[in-house]
């Protein structure tokens, strides 16, 4: 059977500077549906702008970006600057979940709370509603009986599983992951890694930019080696992780592996 995948993510040549520093110089990177896209690199290369840019935390100065047939408009405001439509821009921002390396959850509010809080105030769904939803991704994580905890009476590896229930009570389209285990005691990883199995097994859409090459190796539709602002490899993780083209990822390998 032919099963048609979409295109979720369609970005091309994405540029970012700060000041003088060119830190993205065109980056291209498709997701279709049940794509695992995995970034690699070392510190500084550009990674985190890159996801910053795909929601739109960052403004790019160039490129494109086409998310669920949608293209990202730039209005032009009077001197002539690029704006990003807000309108837009929160409508696709809601489809598109992330989760940090800092966990980023409100330490004033309990778990429960932390993830049914933007189904109420962005999706408009009921307490009772969220609430139900929150439980649902609480199980799926398998923390539900964490659920009125608050994030300081937990572990970082709990912290992070609520950081992604979080993301998925917004039953987004596209999951961002910025090096979800690094803040992470090494004990505490591989439950982390669990969760992301499942989500990845379930054929979610998912970018995530991670230091663990074997989790990277195993579950990754596709492997980007981002060098200084450029990808330097794209390819299957057995090319990129097992045998890149390009000396500077096999250093890079080398010196994370
Ligand atoms: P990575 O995630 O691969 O470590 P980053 O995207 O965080 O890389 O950073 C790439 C470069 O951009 C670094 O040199 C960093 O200092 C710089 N940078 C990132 N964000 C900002 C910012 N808001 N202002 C100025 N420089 C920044
Ligand atoms: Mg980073």
């Amino acid at each position: 059977m032919n099963v048609e995948r979409s295109t979720v993510l369609e970005v091309k040549g994405i540029r970012k500077s700060f000041g003088d520093l060119a830190v993205l110089k065109g980056l291209d990177l498709t997701a279709r549906s049940h794509d695992v896209v995995t970034m690699i690199g070392a510190s500084g290369s550009g990674k985190s702008t890159f996801l910053r840019c795909i929601n739109f935390l960052e403004l790019p100065d160039a490129g494109t970006i086409r998310f669920e047939g949608e293209t990202v408009r730039l209005a032009q405001q009077g001197g002539g600057r690029a704006q990003l439509d807000r309108k837009q821009i929160n409508r696709m921002r809601s489809r598109i979940g992330m989760v940090f390396q800092s966990f980023n959850l409100w330490t004033h509010l309990t778990v429960l709370e932390n993830i049914a809080v933007a189904p109420i105030k962005v999706l408009g769904l009921s307490r009772k509603e969220a609430t139900e939803r929150a439980e649902a991704y609480l199980e799926k994580v398998g923390l539900i009986e964490k659920r009125h905890a608050y994030p300081a009476h937990i572990s970082g590896g709990q912290q992070q599983r609520v950081g992604i229930a979080r993301a998925l009570a917004m039953e987004p389209a596209l999951l961002l992951f910025d090096e979800p285990t690094s803040a992470l005691d090494p004990e505490l990883v591989g439950e982390v890694l669990a969760v992301m199995r499942t989500l990845a097994a379930e054929g979610r859409t998912m970018i995530i930019v991670t230091h663990e090459m074997g989790f990277a190796r195993e579950i990754s539709s596709e492997v980007l080696f981002l060098h200084q602002g450029v990808v330097e490899e794209r390819g299957p993780p057995e090319q990129v992780l097992g045998n890149p083209r390009s000396e500077r990822c096999r250093a890079f390998l080398q010196r994370v592996l």
